[in-house]
């Protein structure tokens, strides 16, 4: 009887733990689709059919003015607080920037503010990569696929052979960063800001404050270097490429300088400000398309089935959208959804984007 009734528990205690594990799986497999979380207001009925590449100066400092306008009361989200010194931000802080690649520039609010880049820095140590070893090592050493998950999301580690899954998540930014060239941690992370610096036609500064937040707090990411040593999937000292990258993230840019960034790769890689070549062209369609993918975080498949455009977003709530061979339009506000994407800077792109019909799969303008 005991024997028998120790059995009965063994096979509750067995089948309660399989119900568990299926329960668990279909929760992970199964998790209710994502309403597109971006607060989008269409363009007026009357709003100019203009393609983007014929909109006039006018049209341009029209619709940068108008996005300003009527996103700056939006209150929706917060401040990034995880890394303590983002929570200070002002959080009214609201710039858009346009920046075409004939090199006109049209701005509105706050373009001036030196913000963390944060990740929005990823792709541009992708492309580094890229051109210091092809675009196939990209795809080889780290992958290009999209998690669906969080962008520090360990499990997206564990449940895909290909570890880091893509640059433009903390794993594979990591792993991304080690992969760089350089002799010491000092010169490679002094090689990511010239090349950065290279993209904004202008040299850029480390914000002190944001990398010792950041690097007080960095576990997380510890954890995630670690775990790829162990699956061979990163390719430099763990610690110290987490150091480089905490570093790369706190590189302070302007709404201004990072529109003229992603201008840059709007114009097939070519600085449309200070007219040098900084990456090889062959590789922007490869970094376009894992930014169409993966710019987003987790919400990468909304924001493409709304907006179509390859972007690139980051917790110190800036985000810039390519719209290729045409322009870079970036916004900049602190406050972000539960994604970690800026609210306002989402729907003012949106608004200016949806207004110029740029979306990349939309064949007739
Ligand atoms: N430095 C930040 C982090 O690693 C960047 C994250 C982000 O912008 N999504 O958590």
């Amino acid at each position: 009887m005991g024997a028998r009734r120790g059995d009965e528990r063994g096979f509750v205690r067995v089948t309660f733990a399989a119900a568990v594990i299926v329960a668990l799986t279909a929760l992970i497999a199964c998790s209710p689709p994502q309403p597109a979380a971006h607060a989008y207001t269409a363009p007026a009925a009357n709003a100019p059919a203009s393609a983007a590449r014929a909109a006039s100066d006018g049209d341009l400092a029209r619709l940068t003015a108008e996005a300003y306008a009527k996103f700056k009361d939006l209150r929706d989200g917060a401040n990034a607080d995880y890394i303590p010194e983002l929570a200070k931000i002002p959080s009214e802080l609201f710039g858009v920037a346009v920046v075409t690649v004939d090199g006109r520039v049209f701005t509105a609010g706050d373009v001036d503010y030196a913000f963390s880049i944060q990740s929005v820095s990823k792709p541009f140590t992708a492309a580094l990569v890229m051109q210091e070893q092809g675009d196939e090592a990209i795809a080889r050493k780290i992958g290009v696929e999209p998690t669906g998950m969080p962008f520090n999301s360990i499990m997206a580690i564990e449940l895909g052979e290909a570890r880091s899954r893509n640059p433009l998540v903390n794993a594979g930014a990591i792993a991304a960063v080690s992969m760089v060239k350089a002799k010491s941690a000092k010169a490679k992370y002094e090689k990511l800001l010239d090349w950065y610096g290279r993209f904004a036609g202008e040299k850029l500064k480390i914000l002190p404050d944001i990398y010792k937040s950041e690097a007080a707090t960095n576990n997380g990411n510890r954890g995630i270097g670690f775990i790829l040593a162990k699956y061979d999937r990163i390719y430099a000292d763990p610690l110290e490429s987490v150091d480089v990258y905490t570093k790369q993230c706190s590189i302070g840019v302007t709404a201004k300088q990072l529109a003229r960034m992603g201008a840059t790769l709007a114009n097939g890689g070519v600085n449309p400000v200070t007219h040098q070549r900084v990456v090889d062209e062959q590789h922007v369609p490869k970094l376009l398309a894992i930014m169409m993918m993966a710019g987003f975080y987790d919400e990468s498949g909304a924001w493409a089935y709304d907006a179509g455009l390859p972007a690139k977003t980051g917790v110190g709530g800036g985000i810039v959208a390519i719209v290729p061979g045409e322009m870079a339009i970036v916004g900049f506000s602190p406050r972000l959804n539960k994604a970690g994407n800026s609210v306002r800077a989402t729907a003012a792109i949106h608004y200016i984007t949806t207004a110029l019909h740029a979306n990349v799969f939309v064949g007739h303008r």
